[in-house]
């Protein structure tokens, strides 16, 4: 039988997590769900100086929002913890000790101003940046004699000068490494945190990681941890190192492209499902053509054979088109009250609180077809609930009308609905279609005065459902005053 799949997503608290970060997330926690394996989330948190504060909350956030659960990890343990590094560092002191005894790694004593002098020195000569390898060969006297004096050292790899190192990678194929273009890396830290090679090395052999999917800007790293792996005697996991996402000009992601923090599209009004269903196609395909991949569709039919090489294009109107797409797939229950605290936040102050949920209900049946993100919904709605309207008189007089047609038209409309007992759509219909005819207009004109009369706006949704929805109070006042407006 094969190794049980075990996949990690080991984010560093140093920033929030943007698209690619989560992208990352999504793959690991789809493949362990589509072959029914664990999925881990282990905290890199061992760069000490360059935590973030709140980026750990914001990548929870993130991972909640998504509804990429974990099963092992912070909150919810498991028997492989801590999965925070900074509680395991027992665990790297340990390794580093064995590599250094074992002869492949070494203690390195220089100061860091020695090093700042020996990187500028590179950069005057124009050779490429790296340790000059002083320590490597020291003699335990030597590094005794250092250790007296009280320098904390830090441990370093013993690269192999000469040769290859290969392995192979699900999406890249078979993938090499000159081993004298890689320096002798830093394991250990001389505040006794692990960097994040070793630790990471450390912790997938601990937490038995069976498929290690990352980023493609992980893949230069990979030579060193396979080198360790064989080092530390560990059989090395399965690599997958995803394509590289780029904005629409194929530059790279930025915060233009919308490269900000994943809980900003939640707080943007798109949808989970839909940031799920677009983040997968950023690297992943069904089939070349299919867009609309549903989250059960997406972890049945998922693998890492169909993820691309090339770079995949984030593009913020694909995003938008599926968000709508999503949107109008809700139930209406469901759309309202994703709605609600939108609409909340987006109507203004001077409106009555709190909303009255049955009439709101009305109003989201009405606007849900034309929404692409929920951030929308407060101006597609703010006429429902204002008390009064503006909008300047002449936007009442359609085409081909004038002034004195206008408020006639008006005031005609006003005496036929008023005495209307039942002010639904189709009541609405019967009398004011055959009106326009009566009036001379063309229904397009009566239509457009009265919706103006009734939403202050040109573009609306359907007329008589509008007017059905804003009831007949409020249809009344406002078609009195649009005549008051006209007879000024
Ligand atoms: N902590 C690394 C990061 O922030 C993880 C890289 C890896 O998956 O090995 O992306």
């Amino acid at each position: 039988m094969s190794e049980p799949v075990r996949v990690r997503y080991a984010p560093s608290p140093t920033g929030f997590p943007h698209v690619g970060n989560i992208r990352t997330a999504l793959f690991d926690w789809v493949y362990a769900r589509h072959a029914g394996g664990t999925f881990i989330v282990r905290v890199e948190d061992t760069d000490v100086a360059r935590t973030v504060p709140g980026a750990l909350g914001a990548i929870f956030d993130g991972l909640r929002w998504l509804g990429l659960d974990w099963d092992e990890g912070p909150e919810v343990g498991g028997e492989y913890g801590p999965y925070f590094q900074s509680q395991r560092l027992a665990l790297y002191k340990e390794a580093a000790e064995r590599l250094v005894a074992q002869g492949d790694a070494y203690y390195c004593f220089c100061s860091p101003e020695r090093l700042e002098t020996m990187r500028a020195e590179q950069a005057r000569r124009k050779v490429p940046p790296g340790y000059d390898r002083l320590c490597r060969n020291l003699s335990p006297e030597d590094a005794r004699e250092c250790q007296a004096k009280g320098i904390t050292p830090v441990v370093r790899f013993r690269m192999p000068l000469k040769g290859q190192t290969e392995f192979d990678d699900i999406i890249r194929g078979h993938v090499r490494f000159e081993n004298s273009t890689i320096d002798d890396f830093v394991l250990m830290k001389s505040d006794g945190y692990p960097t994040y090679h070793l630790a990471s090395i450390v912790d997938d052999h601990a937490m038995r990681i069976s498929h290690v999917i990352r980023g493609e800007e992980w893949l230069s790293s990979t030579p060193r941890h396979i080198l360790l792996y064989r080092a530390l005697g560990y059989p090395p996991p399965v690599f997958a190192h995803l394509p590289i996402i780029l904005g629409p000009d194929r530059s790279k992601l930025s915060k233009r492209h919308g490269a900000t923090s994943i809980t900003d599209y939640r707080d943007d009004g798109f949808l989970p499902e839909t940031m799920v269903n677009f983040l997968a196609l950023l690297g992943w395909s069904l089939d070349d053509k299919t867009e609309i991949i549903p989250r059960d569709a997406l972890v049945k039919n998922f693998s890492l054979e169909r993820i691309s090489q090339t770079a995949a294009i984030f593009n913020r109107e694909k995003l938008t088109w599926m968000n709508g797409v999503y949107i109008r797939q809700l139930s209406l229950d469901e759309f309202t009250q994703r709605a609600l605290p939108f609409l909340e936040k987006g109507l203004p102050d001077s409106i009555k609180r709190p909303l009255d949920l049955d009439y709101v209900r009305k109003v989201m049946a009405l606007i849900q077809e034309r929404v692409r993100q929920l951030t929308e919904v407060a101006e597609l709605s703010l006429f429902f609930f204002e008390e009064r309207l503006a909008y300047e008189p002449a936007m009442l007089i359609e085409k081909k009308m004038d002034a004195a047609g206008t408020l006639k038209a008006l005031q005609v409309s006003l005496e036929r609905i008023s005495p209307l007992a039942s002010f639904e759509t189709g009541a609405l219909e019967a009398v004011l279609r055959p009106l326009a005819e009566e009036l001379g207009l063309k229904t397009g004109q009566l239509f457009g005065t009265l919706r103006v009369a009734t939403t202050g706006r040109a573009v609306a949704p359907p007329l008589f459902e509008t007017m059905a929805v804003l009831g007949k109070e409020r249809t009344l006042a406002r078609i009195k005053a649009a005549i008051y407006k006209m007879g000024k």
